[in-house]
């Protein structure tokens, strides 16, 4: 038995015959356990209509009652929690603790958001000139789309629509194709939590769907996470058909280890940012870079860490990495061990023998290690998105720094040192938008703002925290007389203050 995951617009299932459909897979068996409608044009534009009817009302709903919706939601979200993250593990194959780490992360979005009365404050300056006020407002820019990859199903959308809606805005989400089932889910809870229908709505699909939501006059903004070619496109498309958007895109993270750190815990902190969700995270650490000495003995003690490590199926709550999300992409992720080593690295550790608890049709692949890596080998240029990673060796600081600016992305990185100076240098200098001292996995609160530098962000705006706001709301300035005789008279030079 396969369940049939459909559309959500206008508050309800869609209830059309789709012309495409996707599998769906369950990666720890290997076996397809859905099958997922795709969008075409038609759909788009049910959706956007939905969208764009819901917004001539809920932008007029007072502060007060949309940061009362999302108080209901972020409390069904918690009581949903764990049927949330099954759906999440179900699909995507991240084991179960993983993925309620995701679901706790998110719902600090919406935490944030629920504070959104106080969030769209604007300013106010009485008498800027004689008998004259001015103030500045914020206001929704109308339909907008969040098109999310596939690593995390529940918690990037929920990066994206909590502010979006608070702001008054309506949202259509197009989540990835893989693991379409949490998406649904969200928008249930949205709808249960008292969100008139049509302000938010789900449609399938892959890039027809994408290209149909960016080509269509009815949304205007786009707010994308995923790989950087596709990222790029998004932004060039959206952008030239006139819509605000931001568009983050992948990464390749650097965790730079001086001498002086503590090496158990930078072993630790490289295990587990490193094979953490089997290493698809946009914020995993893919290259540790070593400066000398401390590469030696940082590679012995990952390996004794790695030897360790339990792969097996979500569900098993003993695992602690699960499977890649496709058989293609293991595929691809293990191809880079042999194209490594054929370009000069050192395969310290094949995480293709590494023992694994589960059935064996699931997309397994053991955590690996390539040493001795230089900035010119594919493993180390290409975005590889699976638990393999990357030992550079540094002769110092400088050179170590160099490597990581010379680098096209600039997602997230990390320095471990037990030199304050050191760290403090390393913030101010990399070229890199989340910076960790010590921390591996440097993820910012809900209340500071998610993204990257150079081909890891095209656009201007982060997302969530403030940056999110302004990117859901247009600014207005607003200059205001009430009539006083005594200022009446043509004047036509250019207002200036008196
Ligand atoms: P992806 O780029 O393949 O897909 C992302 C979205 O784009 C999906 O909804 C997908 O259906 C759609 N899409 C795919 N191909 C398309 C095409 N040709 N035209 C239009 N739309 C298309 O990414 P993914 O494999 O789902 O996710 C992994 C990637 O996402 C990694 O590169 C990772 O670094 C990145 N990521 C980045 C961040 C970040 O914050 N920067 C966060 C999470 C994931």
């Amino acid at each position: 038995m396969t369940k049939h995951i459909t559309h959500w617009i206008g508050g309800k299932p869609w209830d059309g015959e789709a012309e495409r459909h996707g599998d769906v897979y369950n990666p720890a068996t290997g076996q397809v356990s859905g099958q997922v409608d795709f969008a075409a044009p038609a759909e788009v534009d049910l959706a956007v209509k939905a969208a764009q009817d819901a917004f001539q009302t809920w932008r007029r709903v007072s502060l007060a009652k949309r940061a009362s919706v999302l108080f209901a939601f972020r409390e069904l979200v918690r009581s949903h929690a764990s049927q949330i993250a099954q759906l999440i593990t179900e699909e995507h194959g991240k084991v179960a603790s993983d993925a309620a780490g995701e679901v706790a992360r998110g719902l600090e979005v919406v935490d944030f958001a629920c504070g959104i009365p106080h969030l769209l404050k604007g300013a106010f300056s009485e008498n800027v000139s004689s008998g004259v006020d001015a103030y500045s407002i914020r206001q929704p820019v109308g339909v907008v789309a969040g098109i999310t990859p596939f690593n995390f199903p529940a918690m990037v959308p929920m990066w994206m629509f909590p502010i979006a809606l608070a702001c008054g805005n309506t949202f259509i989400l197009k989540p990835s194709e893989k693991d379409p089932s949490a998406s649904l889910l969200l928008a249930e809870l949205l709808a249960e939590a008292g969100l008139p229908a049509g302000a938010f709505n789900v449609v399938h699909g892959g890039k027809a769907a994408v290209d149909a939501l960016l080509g269509h006059p009815g949304i205007r903004a786009v707010s994308f996470v995923g790989s950087t070619p596709i990222a790029r496109y998004v932004s060039e498309s959206a952008t030239a058909a006139g819509k605000r958007v931001q568009a983050l895109g992948g990464a390749k993270n650097h965790m730079l280890v001086l001498p002086d750190a503590d090496l158990d815990l930078a072993a630790d902190a490289a295990v587990s940012a490193g094979f953490g969700s089997a290493g698809e995270r946009c914020m995993a650490i893919s290259v540790v870079v070593a400066v000398d000495p401390a590469g030696d003995e940082l590679v012995k003690r990952i390996t004794e860490r790695v030897g360790r490590l339990r792969v097996g199926p979500g569900d098993d709550a003993d695992s602690e990495m699960g499977p890649l999300v496709t058989q293609a992409h293991r595929d691809k992720v293990a191809s880079y061990l042999d194209t490594g080593v054929a370009q000069g690295a050192v395969l310290a550790i094949d995480g293709r023998g590494h023992p694994v608890s589960g059935d064996a049709g699931g997309f397994w692949l053991g955590p690996s290690l390539l040493d001795h890596v230089t900035p010119a080998m594919s493993c180390y240029a290409d975005e590889i998105f699976g638990p393999v990673l990357s030992v550079v060796r540094a002769a110092s600081y400088a050179d170590a720094l160099a490597v990581i600016n010379g680098s096209p992305y600039g997602n997230g990185t990390a320095i471990f040192t037990s030199d304050g100076g050191a760290a403090r240098r390393f913030t101010h200098e990399v070229e890199v938008g989340m910076v960790g001292v010590n921390v591996p996995i440097p993820v910012p609160m809900a209340f500071y703002s998610f993204g990257g530098w150079k081909a890891s962000l095209f656009g201007d705006t982060h997302v969530h925290g403030t940056e999110g706001v302004h990117f859901y709301t247009r600014g207005k300035a607003v200059t205001s007389r009430w009539l006083d005789p005594s200022h009446g008279g043509v004047n036509l030079g250019f207002p200036v203050t008196q």
